[in-house]
């Protein structure tokens, strides 16, 4: 039997550009992939369509899966041959519990291997602007829990090693122990004037920031009703932060967008606004399964004049599919067109230099290449190209294990806008909403709603939506711009 094998992983604290190549390869190996709350669960999709995905964290109305539970767990998953990865927020040796979950492991005599994350308490206080240490304002750091076993949960510190021997200490799960904290660091000897920043959800695009000192901050926290997660960091250098926070700059940085989709990968316009500092919620999630080969059309592909590609990934499908048949691509006689300019440039990557459908004729062999989605549109195309055959490659579905997982990205999350870059995306989403145990109307109320261009907002309209705003033309940069401008409007 194949034998089983354990990655511990870090998630890295937010950012999926943070997790490290290793972690991501685990991942991308992984047949059972056990997650816990603060690993962002984003990097879930880089996971083999069929891998288990199994929720570690607290869910409402109930505990969170027990550390011997998951220890358990992970012991019995690779005794059954599988690759696991167990990936945990930051990194996994910083209260982390990845001791007590690889002990476990070695006990049964399973190999395992830890990746290491970046944690938090670094992180979070670089994405604000600020180096944990710095030659002018500190030569030493500390990474401190703020909370412990112990009865009422103050952790049981040496205080005054602490204020004598480190100039900046980083405390993690340390919210509610913050008064705790403040008045124990003061009366130890540490200036009641010393700096302290509290970051939350640090490298996400909803990072929040409260700003205070030893004296202060309880207030100001207990005032904003500022949450877990969040890095308490204290030192003199969080005065620095002005000068060097960069992250906070990002256009987008603070905007919460929920983008539908209707494409099986993370798409081009995600990356972008994410890229500019947004946190991006795609919805809903799609997987792809492959289609049975249809061999008479794959066999008489020589007969066909013209071969109209619907989608991208149509594209990348249909020539995979000609490989794995052994069939040599130049039995393609046909002339080819693409759906869209993202097919005809999927297709120029390849080679050929095509055209747009629009300015296909009339003809006797026609294919047309895309998902299951084309049976639906199939009197459309008999209308307006007459006789043709079509080759479907894919099926999309709705991917039914992320449904748990995007329920609560939604409930986390404070969403601003919703971005329709298409009107089968409009489609998608109204159709898909109630899937998820909530209406399309629901979750968009209070959202701003833009549109990627004129069709796609008469699209919302058929479905009684009140699109707000358009960008000028449709690329990324001018939905950037106007996704920019419509935060300004709301926020006045
Ligand atoms: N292994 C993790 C820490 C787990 S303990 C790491 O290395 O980062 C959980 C605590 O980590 C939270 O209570 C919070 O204090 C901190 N934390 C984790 N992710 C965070 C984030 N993105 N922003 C701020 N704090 C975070």
């Amino acid at each position: 039997m194949k034998k089983g094998k354990v990655f511990l992983v870090g998630a890295g604290p937010g950012d999926i550009g943070l997790i490290t190549v290793r972690g991501l390869e685990a991942i991308k190996l992984a047949e059972v992939i056990l997650y816990d709350r603060l690993a962002n669960p984003k990097l879930l999709e880089f996971a083999p369509l069929d891998c288990e995905l199994i929720y570690c964290g607290k869910l409402p109305h109930c505990h969170a899966l027990r550390q011997d539970k998951i220890n358990d767990l992970l012991v019995e998953k690779a005794l059954e041959g599988k690759i696991v990865v167990r990936l945990k927020g930051g990194d996994p040796s910083v209260f982390g519990r990845v001791g007590e979950e690889a002990a476990a492991l070695a006990e049964h005599d399973i190999s395992f291997e830890i990746v290491p994350g970046i944690t938090s308490g670094i992180a979070a206080p670089l994405y604000a602007g600020i180096p944990v240490t710095h030659r002018e304002y500190g030569g030493s750091f500390a990474i401190v829990t703020a909370h412990d076993k112990s009865k009422e949960g103050k952790p049981s510190i040496d205080w005054e090693g602490l204020v004598n021997g480190i100039d900046t200490i980083s405390f993690y799960m340390g919210v509610a122990n913050l008064p705790f904290i403040c008045e124990s660091l003061i009366k130890h000897g540490k200036p009641s004037s010393t700096p302290v920043i509290l970051v939350q959800w640090g490298t996400f695009g909803r990072q929040k920031i409260l700003e205070g000192t030893l004296e202060t901050i309880v207030q100001k926290a207990q005032f904003e009703k500022f949450e877990n997660p969040a890095i308490t960091l204290i030192g003199d250098i969080v005065s620095i932060r002005g000068k060097l926070n960069w992250f906070e700059k990002k256009p987008l940085f603070g905007r919460q967008i929920l983008l539908a989709r209707t494409g099986t990968e993370i798409s081009e316009i995600a990356k972008e606004l994410t890229e500019q500092g947004a946190d991006v919620i795609e919805f809903p999630k799609w997987k792809k399964v492959s289609a049975p080969v249809d061999m008479t059309v794959m066999r008489n592909i020589h007969m066909y004049e013209k071969i109209l590609f619907t989608s991208p990934e149509s594209v990348t499908d249909f020539f995979t599919t000609l490989a794995e048949q052994e069939i040599d691509i130049r039995n393609v006689k046909a002339k080819l067109f693409g759906g869209s300019t993202k097919s005809t440039r999927e297709l120029k990557k390849r080679g050929f230099v095509v055209d747009v459908a629009d300015k296909m004729t009339d003809c006797k062999k026609l294919l047309i290449v895309g998902d299951d989605q084309l049976q639906k549109h199939n009197t459309e195309y008999t209308a307006q190209y007459g006789v043709h055959d079509l080759f479907i490659t894919s099926f999309k579905q709705i991917d039914e294990q992320f449904i748990p997982i995007l329920q609560r990205m939604l409930d986390e999350a404070a969403l601003d806008t919703v971005v329709f870059p298409s009107s089968a995306a409009v489609q998608a989403f109204v159709e898909q909403a109630p899937v998820y145990g909530i209406t399309a109307e629901r979750m968009l109320r209070n959202l701003k709603i833009v549109c990627m261009g004129k069709k796609t907002w008469a699209a919302a309209e058929t479905f009684g939506l009140n699109p707000d705003d358009m960008p000028e033309n449709p690329t990324r940069q001018a939905l950037i711009e106007c996704l920019q401008k419509t935060f300004i409007s709301t926020r006045l």
